[in-house]
């Protein structure tokens, strides 16, 4: 196969997106306050999660602040987060007032080590944030075992389900990103569902300056902010829920071609998913990067290799370990690691097919065979 044309993000739009656009447009309801597309749209995403109750917000990092605060989490607390993840994960607790606490992944799947977050447990822990990362669900029963409140981060995980359950039910509340390079996308935009009713009330309220369902427009009871969505977003996204399952459909048969295809490779594999996971959505495949089966290159030098290719990989995160605010009760050896030994296919990358894939691992054997120059 000659070198795949990578797929932008997100898709071309539909006629009936801009269809759901011109209406919000010509009605003159743009925000979510005079409108209903958003209340709607909340309604339907938070049922295919699962979850009876949903707001939608400005984007994911202000839905994590927005059930982080609804928890009761604030100034004085500690909220843990998995030492690998974006790193909204670890702001959006810094945003409540809380600090964040970094526990390390597990060596195999790269997602928070129940173990460790138990080590890393102290009086002051008010939280437990589960990333559902690359698309694959945490193993939230474990987490949650623990005693605490978990919030889901699921920023990455849009129709992801753990033995059947869908991500967006699996923990106390759990919260979505809209932003471009995720699965469904307005540009920008969050949501959090739960089914818990006194809580989302308590969202509902903190996104909206502080009202209350039913209450006087200058009626503030609580504390609260306009962390509201606007209805355009709402009108783009409405769609996108017919179309995800085709979509993750299409991602799960690349990532199949890209595991069958890299059998022929040593020294990459794909990380695979926590055991449990029954639908992943493949926002991201991350493989485990081998220098000493590639000549010893390190990384930096492999992806290049690999760009020239015309296969752009991504590096992925650094460690939250090694970020100042992020508190460090326990060494995280395994994601420090992952910095070296990880690099990512992206979403777009695997909605190229199955025939890009094999490119994909056509690629990396050219690029074994060839001698390292120094
Ligand atoms: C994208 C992302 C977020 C933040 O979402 P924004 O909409 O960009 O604010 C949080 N956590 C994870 C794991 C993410 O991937």
């Amino acid at each position: 196969m000659s070198r795949p044309l990578w797929p932008s993000w997100p898709p071309p739009p539909t006629e009936e997106q801009r269809r759901a656009l011109l209406r919000v447009l010509d009605s003159g309801r743009w925000g979510a306050t005079g409108g209903t597309v958003t209340e709607e749209f909340a309604t339907a995403f938070a049922r295919r999660c699962g979850a009876a109750h949903g707001v939608c917000t400005v984007n994911g990092t202000v839905a994590l602040f927005l059930a982080l605060r609804a928890l009761g989490a604030g100034p004085g607390d500690e909220v843990v987060v998995p030492a690998y993840t974006f790193v909204a994960s670890a702001t959006a607790v810094v945003l409540a007032g809380a600090v964040p606490v970094a526990a390390d992944v597990t060596e195999d799947t790269l997602h928070l080590d129940p173990a460790a977050v138990r080590a890393v447990i102290g009086p002051r822990t008010r939280a437990v944030m589960a990333v559902h990362l690359g698309g694959a669900p945490a193993d939230v029963d474990a987490l949650r075992s623990l005693g605490l409140p978990v919030v889901e981060d699921a920023a990455q995980a849009h129709g992801a389900a753990r033995h059947g359950r869908p991500a967006g039910s699996l923990g106390d509340v759990a919260c979505f990103s809209f932003q471009s390079g995720k699965a469904m996308t307005a540009g920008e935009g969050g949501i959090v569902v739960t089914g818990d009713r006194a809580l989302y009330e308590r969202v509902w309220s903190l996104h909206n300056v502080g009202r209350s369902p039913g209450g006087g427009w200058y009626d503030h009871p609580g504390l609260g902010w306009n962390l509201r969505m606007t209805e355009f977003q709402a009108a783009l996204l409405g769609p996108q829920l017919d179309r995800l399952d085709d979509w993750i459909d299409r991602r799960a048969r690349a990532a199949d071609a890209l595991a069958g295809a890299l059998d022929g490779v040593p020294g990459l594999d794909l990380v695979p998913a926590p055991p449990g996971t029954t639908r992943h959505t493949w926002h991201l495949a991350m493989l485990r990067y081998d220098p000493g089966a590639f000549g010893g290159r390190p990384k930096a030098e492999f992806l290049a290799a690999m760009a020239a290719e015309g296969v752009p990989l991504e590096s992925g995160y650094r460690s939250l370990s090694r970020v100042p605010y992020v508190g460090s009760a326990a060494p995280c050896p395994v994601a420090e690691a992952a910095e070296e030994g990880v690099v990512w296919v992206r979403q777009p990358m695997l909605m190229a097919g199955e025939a890009a894939m094999a490119y994909v691992a056509d690629a990396a054997r050219a690029v074994r065979r060839r001698r390292v120059t120094r």
